[in-house]
């Protein structure tokens, strides 16, 4: 069982600025009554989550109503709890390595489906990174759908993305297929990916949860958006507080597109999580033409980043070539999104604000 029991739950929200002493015997109090506590200690208030389940819950509740410092208590009614925006009401900012995703700024993470040599990764790393992007992205371990596709290069290519951001400077985010792969990806990268296809892998969730390691959940293809947010509540459910949530579309019943590419997604989950969301319209439109276009409206849409596949020569990829941009076309785009950022009174993350 979780640390929540199930069914409903609650918080505590302290006064703003409640003193430690006070959070303290909050905290004593709800010990005393057999259930768990979670703190989330925001730059104003502290939230105690309460965990776990008891018959004198409802007399624990008036008892904390009456407790000095205590503003509120809350019941949280959904299904997913730390992940919710009851529990944590304003925005959480993950910090990778420098990078920060939902402080308000659009984050860009960018650099090729696969990674497929050294010389590749290090070259798109250094024109990603001119370009704008604060973060590279790179396949070593590729969930593809025919077994007769290029699977990634493994290790080799962790170590690739290792050498590429020694000598460009970029933190890497890279996908862990599953749970026995994970060891080796934290030791090579900044954030784990943990793509579509594995979004329900719950071994999976639950490992990165104790690894400790920051989290690019993306949504599965069929997912709901309250399936997504309980991946990451399994995320959560370990302790693990740094996770980035990804839309990068859904099946849909057209054609033109590779997936339907849910933007709508973006501002529900604003509104039912504190989590940063980044829109992918490299899987989600599949083609290189639209990418650009549903960029722009990710960011009209309140992402807090996007992450952009870009191949030195997309004609060669070994995988998704035809919605790779070229480091010229990622260029275009970046001189495209800072002014769009700016008209929405966001910037793009630059890498000198990114230690
Ligand atoms: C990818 O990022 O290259 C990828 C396979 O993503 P997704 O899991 O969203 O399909
Ligand atoms: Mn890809």
């Amino acid at each position: 069982m979780g640390i929540f029991g199930g069914g409903e739950t609650m918080i505590v929200v302290m006064e703003p600025h409640a003193p430690r002493e006070r959070v303290d015997a909050v905290v004593k109090k709800i010990q005393e009554a057999g259930l768990g506590t979670h703190l989330s200690e925001g730059v104003e208030r502290t939230v105690i989550g309460v965990v776990g389940d008891s018959h004198t819950k409802e007399l624990l509740r008036q008892s904390l109503e009456a407790t000095p410092g205590v503003e509120r208590v809350v019941p949280i009614l959904q299904p997913f709890k730390l992940v919710s925006r009851e529990f944590k009401p304003e925005n959480a900012v993950v910090e990778v390595s420098g990078v920060r995703f939902g402080d308000g700024a659009v984050t860009v993470i960018a650099g090729p489906c696969s990674v497929e040599s050294l010389e590749q990764i290090v070259a798109t790393a250094k024109a990603v990174k001119a370009a704008g992007a604060v973060m590279l992205r790179g396949g070593a371990f590729k969930p593809r759908t025919s077994p007769y596709s290029f699977q990634g290069l493994e290790e080799e290519g962790l170590r690739h993305l290792a050498q590429a951001r020694k000598e460009i400077g970029l933190p890497v985010v890279t996908e862990a297929m599953d749970a026995a792969q994970l060891e080796l990806v934290c030791k090579y990268a900044d954030m784990i990916q943990i793509g579509a296809r594995n979004m329900q892998n719950y071994t999976l969730l639950r490992e990165a949860g104790r690894a400790k390691f920051p989290v690019l959940l993306k949504r599965g293809p069929s997912a709901t958006i309250q399936e997504l947010l309980l991946a990451a509540e399994y995320i959560m459910n370990e302790g693990n507080y740094r996770v980035v949530l990804c839309e990068r579309g859904i099946r849909g019943f057209d054609n033109y597109t590779r997936y339907l590419l849910d933007l709508s997604a973006v501002p529900v989950l604003k509104e039912l999580t504190h989590l940063p969301v980044i829109v992918d319209p490299s899987q989600g439109t599949g083609k290189r033409k639209y990418v650009g276009p549903m960029a722009r409206a990710g960011v009209a849409a309140g992402a807090d980043g996007l992450i952009i596949e870009v191949h030195p020569d997309p004609e060669r990829a070994l995988s998704d070539g035809p919605q790779q941009l070229t480091p010229q076309e990622f260029r275009a785009l970046m001189a495209e999104i800072d002014p769009l950022s700016r008209a929405l009174g966001r910037a793009v993350q630059s890498t000198a604000r990114a230690r």
